[in-house]
C-alpha cells in the first residue's frame, strides 16, 4: 500500500495500492458541494486508518453510498458503497492528498447531474 493523503487534523489517513494517474470531478449537488476529487478502487485496494474509531458519514438518495467525513476537522476523505448497492467500490477524495501528487493527476469532468 502507498500513502495518499490524510484529512487535516490527521484522524483519518488513507493509503492506496496504486497511485491514480486520473481523478473524477463531478457536478452532480453533493460532489459539487463537497468539491471532491475522486479515485476508484475496489474495497481491498484501499486501506483507510482512524485514529479516532468514531466514523461520521452522510447518506442520502437512494441510500447506497456513505460519504465518510473525519468527526473532527469536517473533511470529506472517502466514500463506501452500501450493502444496497450491487457494485463494491470505494472512492478516495483527492483533496486528501499532497499537492505534489494532486498536480500528477488528470481531472476527469463527469456530469453527475444530469442523471
Ligand atoms: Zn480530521
Amino acid at each position: 500500500m502507498k500513502p495518499f493523503g490524510s484529512c487535516h487534523c490527521g484522524n483519518i489517513t488513507l493509503e492506496v495500492a496504486t497511485l491514480p494517474t486520473e481523478v473524477t470531478s463531478c457536478n452532480c449537488s453533493l460532489c459539487r458541494r463537497y468539491a471532491g476529487l475522486w479515485a476508484y478502487y475496489e474495497p481491498a485496494d484501499v486501506v483507510v486508518h482512524y485514529q479516532n474509531p468514531v466514523k461520521s458519514f452522510y447518506i442520502w438518495g437512494d441510500r447506497d453510498i456513505e460519504h465518510h467525513r473525519c468527526h473532527h476537522c469536517g473533511c470529506v476523505t472517502h466514500y463506501i458503497t452500501t450493502d444496497k448497492c450491487p457494485v463494491k467500490r470505494i472512492a478516495v477524495n483527492a483533496r486528501m492528498a499532497d499537492p505534489a501528487l494532486l498536480e500528477k493527476m488528470k481531472i476527469r469532468l463527469v456530469d453527475g447531474a444530469s442523471f
